[in-house]
Parts: C-alpha cells; structure tokens; sequence
C-alpha cells in the first residue's frame, strides 16, 4: 500500500485566506462552509480522512509494523507473518499474547505506518 503521506495532503490544503479563523483552502473549502474550525482543525480532519482505512484491501496491504486503532478503542499493531499462517497477526502493544487478532475491523484509522518514514 502507498499510504497517504501528509506533505502530499497539506499540499492540496493550503490556506489561502487571512489566516486561521478568517480561511480558504485551496481544496474549496472556506471558514464559512466550516463554521467551527480553524484551517489547521480542517487540515486534521482532512488527514484524519485519508488515514481512515475503509478496504480490506488496503488493511491488508498494510505494512509490518503499521499502527491501527479500531472501534476508537484499541491501538494494534500489525506482526510479521507467522509461520504456517496465512495471515499476520494484530497484536495490542503490552498484551502479546491476549489480544492478537487476524482481522481488524473496519473502518480502521492508520495511526502510523513505516512506510512514512522513508
Ligand atoms: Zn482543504
């Protein structure tokens, strides 16, 4: 998976108002149409958006090591493939082996992914 790297996504949301509370975002998007943000709460609701997984496709494309949370409560983190099992595990980071799980459920939200740091 090519996961969504921020430069390219504050790239397409630059502000091209006045500034914080008086804004308009090069994607369209002004303070009027979003009354209760700042431009940089609409940058993070705009990255928050596009590391909100929806496909099992892209779960599952989803490198060793990448972070999940899922159902906004548990933050996993995505094991090496195991042997003589298909699929690797989601692991909850301090709780080895009480919660692993094949499968995350979706929709999930990419917290981090190794990918990112190169
Ligand atoms: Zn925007």
């Amino acid at each position: 998976m090519n996961a969504s790297r921020l430069q390219d996504v504050l790239d397409a949301h630059l502000n091209e108002g006045l500034g914080a509370h008086t804004w308009e975002c090069s994607c369209g998007v002004t303070d009027q149409d979003e009354r209760d943000m700042t431009h940089g709460e609409h940058q993070a609701a705009v990255w928050r958006a596009a590391c909100t997984i929806h496909s099992v496709a892209l779960r599952d494309a989803l490198s060793v090591g990448s972070v999940v949370v899922y159902e906004d409560e548990r933050a996993v983190f995505k094991s090496l493939p195991r042997p003589g099992v298909q699929s690797p595990a989601w692991i909850q980071p301090g709780s080895r082996y009480e919660s692993t799980a094949d499968e995350v459920p979706l929709p999930a939200l990419l917290l981090w992914s190794p990918d990112w740091s190169e």
